[in-house]
């Protein structure tokens, strides 16, 4: 792949992307490239002015230099993922609301002559859980306080789900967040194995949003998680069929691995860079195709 420096310098006005370290095995291209082009033909674009979407590599230590950058290239938008979702903040002219509540940006659009920042990660949550998983949960379990977890949390707020209960392997960074949470009372820190198991057992949906399950042979993101049948449990994993999803999908529970949420996550993106609805369903096939040839076998209500 082009240094960034290179693909930038290649790049035109209009172009999109993506920036992240690692990159290259970023499904996002084969989302919305196929979406850019149905866009720009439906609006009989010229041709030769077809945007691309761009991978580019970025280095944490080179963000700075590529946002200082990028706006003289004039992107029309880019997605941003690990490890830049929460640096990225400082460079950006605006946040919108939610992306400003969970700290953390995976799209950015110029508006004017500056960037705008947004979180699409937590309405891809919200659409894979009302239209993936036709669930309206009264209770939730969220394994895992990292930047996927908390934007999570929000969401689940954000739904007025009325009781959520919060676990994560590193009970001290849990805990600051809960005590942080401007609707705390609705939060409760799930501490010790036992209450895991009772809480597990109880809650209407269960979601790792823990990189356990990344790797093959990862094991469960909890010890002791008592799954039951008539629940939902949801995996932000989208790589593989997880052990989290196996042992949920053993007890009769309903489940639903990460690539929903990615599909939505980007879906919302291009709504957001072209003002009009994602071609959603071209999207899924595209992604689907992509994760086929990748040997990913998808976990999809
Ligand atoms: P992150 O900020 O690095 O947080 C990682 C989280 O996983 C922390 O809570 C960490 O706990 C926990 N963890 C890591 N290994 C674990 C293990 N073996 N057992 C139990 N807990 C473990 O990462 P992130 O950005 O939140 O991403 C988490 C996952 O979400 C990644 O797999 C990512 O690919 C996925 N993701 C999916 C989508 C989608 O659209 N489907 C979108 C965004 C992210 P400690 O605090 O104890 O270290």
């Amino acid at each position: 792949m082009a240094d960034w420096r290179e693909a930038l310098a290649a790049s035109k006005p209009g172009d999109y992307g993506i920036i992240g370290d690692p990159i290259a095995r970023s499904l996002s291209l084969r989302l919305q490239q196929p979406a850019l082009d149905g866009w720009w033909e439906s609006k009989s674009g010229d041709p030769e002015k077809t945007p691309r979407y761009i991978l580019f590599h970025v280095h944490a230590a080179d963000l700075g230099a590529f946002m200082r950058e990028v706006k003289g290239r004039k992107l029309a938008g880019f997605n941003v993922t690990v490890p830049h979702k929460t640096a990225v903040l400082p460079h950006l002219d605006r946040l919108d609301s939610f992306a400003k509540v969970v700290g953390a940006v995976n799209t950015v659009k110029l508006e004017g002559s500056g960037l705008a920042g947004y979180n699409t990660d937590g309405p891809g949550f919200s659409t894979t859980m009302k239209s993936d998983l036709k669930l309206s949960p009264t209770s939730a379990l969220v394994l895992g306080a990292g930047g996927t977890g908390q934007v999570i949390v929000q969401m689940l707020l954000a739904l007025e789900v009325p009781k959520i209960y919060w676990w994560n392997r590193t009970l001290d960074r849990v805990r600051p967040l809960v005590e942080r949470l401007a609707d705390a009372e609705r939060v409760a820190l799930v501490g010790d194995a036992k209450a895991l198991a009772a809480r597990c057992g109880e809650a209407d949906l269960v979601v790792n949003a823990t990189s356990a399950g990344l790797n093959a042979g990862d094991g469960l993101p909890a010890p002791g998680l008592v799954f039951r049948k008539g629940q939902a449990a949801f995996d932000v994993v989208y790589h593989r069929d997880t052990d989290f999803l196996k042992e949920a999908r053993k007890a009769g529970a309903r489940v639903c691995g990460g690539l929903p949420m990615l599909l939505h996550q980007g879906a919302e993106a291009f709504r957001i860079w072209t003002g009009v609805p994602a071609p959603v369903e071209l999207m899924k096939a595209a992604l689907l195709k992509a994760v086929k040839e990748k040997g990913i076998e998808p976990v999809w209500p």
